[in-house]
């Protein structure tokens, strides 16, 4: 099939018989074609505000441009941003490389997610973004869980960031915590936007794609949000859904197992 490489080796033996040994490399080739398009992609991503930086340094160090105080400032600002931008980035990359070595061993400590999920709520909302104020809870009765409460808690903030950045100005974002069946906690995050169109829903989750690069970056977004969410929800055994209706809005859903003893 279409990628797919074989190796052969043929070897003589001594009663005159042939033995052909086949390897199928097609799949570490998936592999390793998929880590060469990982570092070349993060290598990208670190690279751009790193020439912005260098850029307005040079500029600043020229007496000529960097003699107006006012310009010195707006330069020092865009300076501080990418300088940001790549801490964040930075940032991201240990993380999702964190959670991928911690996947073999399940999350052990026994937690509430509501409350967890409040916490995170009110650390948005002190945020300053004046969107967060607009979070709706509902929450319904304890939801216990085993889980690594860190892990846990930036998959909140990524989940429910995201429909706070990308949810139309002065829409609500809804948060509630519901069950399905009786074995699992559901948590159903909402937002009202322009939605995402089907052929991009299937993808969300690959490190650094985005809809729509310009604006993600502009609302300081690193293309690895929705990646490191399904890393936490696969080490939590849990399920990730992402809905979507354009012209309405997005629905992100998590299910992770209740402890039921
Ligand atoms: P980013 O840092 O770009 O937000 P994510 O991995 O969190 O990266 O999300 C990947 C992409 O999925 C985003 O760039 C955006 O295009 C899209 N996306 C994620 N959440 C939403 C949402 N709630 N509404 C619309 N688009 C979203």
């Amino acid at each position: 099939g279409p990628g797919a490489r074989w190796e052969m080796r043929t070897m003589l033996l001594e009663d005159g018989s042939c033995l052909v040994a086949l390897t199928d490399h097609s799949g570490r080739d998936a592999i390793e074609r998929m880590r060469a398009d990982f570092v070349a992609n993060a290598s990208h991503e670190l690279r751009t505000p790193l020439a912005a930086i260098l850029g307005f340094v040079e500029t600043l160090s020229d007496p000529a441009a960097g003699g107006d105080a006012e310009v010195r400032q707006r330069f020092l600002g865009v300076i501080d941003k990418e300088a940001r931008r790549m801490q964040q980035l930075v940032e991201d990359l240990l993380s999702m490389s964190r959670i991928e070595a911690s996947k073999s061993q399940a999350p052990t400590e026994r937690l509430e997610w509501g409350a967890l999920i409040r916490q995170v709520v009110a650390e948005l909302t002190a945020a300053g973004d004046k969107r967060a104020a607009d979070v709706r809870m509902e929450l319904g009765p304890a939801a216990p869980i085993l889980a690594d409460p860190a892990q846990m808690s930036q998959l909140l903030h990524n989940i429910i960031g995201n429909a706070m950045k990308y949810g139309r100005a002065g829409t609500p974002v809804t948060v509630r915590l519901g069950f399905v069946g009786g074995q699992m906690a559901e948590l159903a995050v909402s937002d009202e936007s322009e939605g995402i169109a089907p052929e991009h829903l299937p993808r969300l989750t690959e490190r650094f794609y985005r809809v729509d690069s310009a604006r993600s970056r502009s609302l300081g977004g690193t293309g690895l949000g929705l990646a490191i969410v399904k890393h936490v929800v696969e080490r939590h055994r849990g399920r990730l859904d992402i809905d979507s209706v354009v012209g309405v809005g997005t629905t992100v859903k998590v299910r992770l197992p209740l402890i039921t003893d």
